[in-house]
């Protein structure tokens, strides 16, 4: 397929790398010049997108997605199918899609789990709101990139999964993080806590899989003086982002609310650029 990418940043970048060794053709743009030995970059976003079946962007936020799509959708080609793989919130992502339905264009948000890893390796998952014959036609592409796609509903329930399930983690890690302080000051052994938790009613992704005590579990940013991995910061913006929905959803969510006041506490305390789980240190201090 001729594919144009918009955003080419630690994730933009390596997903648009794997498309290309899959014999897609793909033209690269991003506001900062970059340069790649494989990807092929362009300094006019018109030209990233004429004429392309498919137009991917990777971008920070919500305001830079629409900015984006106010600018291209006049050049596309009518057959022309959006993909939105940036987490944004789901306002933004609904007017995204309208914006791109009211040229005659089908749009997918489809935001996606796994981190920088997990873009380099191919292994992430996409979570995709929209249209589905848009979603089927493009499914190639998201094996190529990730492990697994799902179509979870219409516009906007992409980025509102992304958005509950960072909610679970983000409370989850700290209730670990918790847990573990707790058990330090009981004069607990972390290991044999990690041994009887990943095995029982309190095993959970964030003990299990990413346990944010290091030399204990699996290897983790955690064995690695806490370089991410997922930053702290990405999680304060998804727990935002959560914050936001369930005030305009009217949903009760005292424990993501607080998530997000601690995730902001340690970001403006040094947690900013360190690993999400680093905030046991945190926790620890505080
Ligand atoms: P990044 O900051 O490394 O990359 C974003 C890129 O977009 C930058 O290169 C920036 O210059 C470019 N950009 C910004 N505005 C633009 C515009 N108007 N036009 C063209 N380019 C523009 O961020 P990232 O880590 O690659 O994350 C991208 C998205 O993926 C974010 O929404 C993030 O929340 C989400 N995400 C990131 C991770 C992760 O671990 N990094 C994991 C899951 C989801």
């Amino acid at each position: 397929m001729k594919i144009g990418f918009i955003g080419l940043g630690n994730m933009g970048m390596p997903m648009a790398r794997n498309l290309i060794a899959e014999g897609h053709e793909v033209t690269g743009f991003d506001l900062i010049q970059k340069s790649d030995p494989l990807v092929q970059i362009s300094k006019l976003l018109s030209e990233t997108v004429s004429g392309k079946e498919v137009i991917i962007t990777m971008l920070p936020d919500g305001s830079s997605l629409l900015e984006v799509y106010s600018s291209i959708l006049n050049e596309l080609q009518s057959e022309a199918i959006l993909i939105d793989c940036s987490t944004v919130d789901v306002i933004s992502a609904k007017k995204a899609a309208g914006m791109a339905n009211e040229k005659g264009l089908k749009a997918l948000d489809a935001p996606v789990s796994g981190g920088i890893g997990g873009a380099e390796d191919g292994t992430l998952t996409f979570m995709v709101g929209g249209d589905i014959a848009a979603f089927e036609k493009v499914t190639p592409l998201f094996n190529i990139m990730g492990q697994k796609a799902v179509l979870c509903g219409e516009s906007g329930a992409g980025q509102s999964v992304k958005i509950c399930n960072n909610m679970i983690l983000g409370v989850s890690m700290i209730a670990v993080c918790e847990a573990f302080v707790m058990a330090d000051n009981l004069g607990l052994d972390r290991s044999k806590m990690f041994d009887v938790v990943s095995t029982a009613s309190g095993s959970c992704w964030a003990i299990n899989t990413y346990c944010p005590v290091p030399n204990v579990g699996p290897n983790t940013p955690a064995d690695n003086n806490y370089i991410p991995g997922f930053s702290a910061d990405l999680m304060l913006k998804d727990l935002g982002l959560a914050k936001t929905a369930a005030e305009e959803t009217n949903s009760f969510t005292p424990l993501g609310k607080e998530a997000y006041a601690l995730y902001e506490n340690f970001c403006s305390k040094g947690g900013k650029g360190k690993d999400f789980s680093a905030i046991l240190n945190f926790i620890k201090d505080s």
